[in-house]
């Protein structure tokens, strides 16, 4: 069983041995205006035994089956992650069952490597908090560039928030991306293989106030913004002579992203691909990275499973 829990969404995912999955619960928070951190840890308190009944329910299964308690142990929000940690601690130790403790941006890529059948791809992950460049070398997961200031979802999100959109607001954007004819120009950071989203933030937040209109807007975000992630994948690929590229996280879900980095890696003969409904945030992806922790010999006691709120992804030694 894993449980997600760093910021916006409760998962509780079930998977077994082969990593069918069995149970894929999600609870998402949804903010009138960006992620309070103690409300979504009061969120995903208020609706930790509903989705766990529903996700045993579904899999027909009960506690006596479940054979590893899986847990984001972070990066995240510390309220959201301390609130998931007591509740696995909880389960563990009244179940009497395995507990461990994963990297939620590790989870996110090693869903992608198993669906896709990837071997040792260039991956680009990037969710609200995180946006990294990372490829496997010599067991941890090496970060060859990454957003200097706020993750690629938070500029869309907060973008979003400005122009009085839903949270989150990266799938509205793509939506109303789709109507932008004319581009607008906006500022294009990239430094090598790191990126830089602020500036891009704010002269589209002004360009919104001096009257431009929310459809080319959008468009123009979208076309900048995934150009620079583009670029610096690109230069990474090539730098690495990498054959395969994997995109992950929450703005993995973005059909325009898609595109534009399918084009990129065909251009370089490289395999393309991204976990079709495991993009976001969930359950399963931290039951299955809990699995190959475990099967790999790593035990972690309670005391091991302090959360780690700023907890980095090669900060992780890979020994599967
Ligand atoms: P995650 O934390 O990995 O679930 O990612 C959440 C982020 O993904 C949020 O910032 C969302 O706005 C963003 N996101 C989700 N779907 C899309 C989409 N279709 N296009 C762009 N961003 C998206
Ligand atoms: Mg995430």
């Amino acid at each position: 069983m894993g449980i997600e829990g760093t910021a916006h969404t409760l998962g509780i995912g079930i998977v077994n041995s082969d990593n069918r999955v069995l149970a894929d619960e999600r609870r998402i928070y949804s903010p009138k205006a960006g992620i309070h951190p103690r409300e979504a840890a009061q969120f995903i308190a208020d609706n930790f035994k509903n989705a766990l009944d529903s996700a045993l329910e579904k899999s027909n299964l009960e506690f006596n089956h479940i054979n590893l308690i899986s847990f984001s142990q972070g990066p995240g929000l510390g309220p959201c992650l301390r609130t998931v940690a007591t509740g696995a601690r909880a389960l563990s130790l009244h179940y009497k069952i395995p507990i461990i403790g994963v990297n939620h941006c590790i989870a996110h890529i090693e869903i992608g490597k198993i669906t896709g059948k990837f071997h040792n791809p260039l991956v680009l992950y990037v969710s609200g908090g995180n946006t990294q460049i990372l490829r496997l070398r010599d067991k941890r997961y090496r970060i060859f560039g990454e957003t200097l200031d706020i993750g690629i979802g938070n500029m869309l999100d907060k973008f979003g928030r400005t122009a009085g959109l839903k949270h989150p607001a990266g799938p509205r954007i793509e939506e109303l991306a789709k109507n932008g004819k004319n581009y607008i120009e906006l500022p294009y950071v990239v430094k090598g293989t790191d990126l830089s989203f602020s500036g891009v933030l704010t002269s589209a937040e002004q360009k919104l106030k001096a009257g431009a209109g929310l459809e080319d807007l959008c468009f123009s975000l979208q076309e900048t913004a995934f150009s620079m992630l583009t670029e610096a994948t690109e230069r990474a690929l090539a730098h690495l002579k990498a054959t395969e590229l994997l995109l992950t996280g929450g703005v993995g879900n973005n059909e325009r992203l898609q595109e534009m980095l399918g084009i990129m890696a065909k251009e370089h003969n490289a395999k393309f691909g991204f976990p079709k409904n495991y993009c976001s945030d969930n359950g399963v992806m931290i039951a299955i990275l809990g699995l190959l922790m475990y099967n790999s010999g790593i035990r972690h006691c309670i005391e091991d499973t302090i959360i780690k709120q700023k907890f980095r992804s090669d900060d992780v030694r890979i020994l599967w």
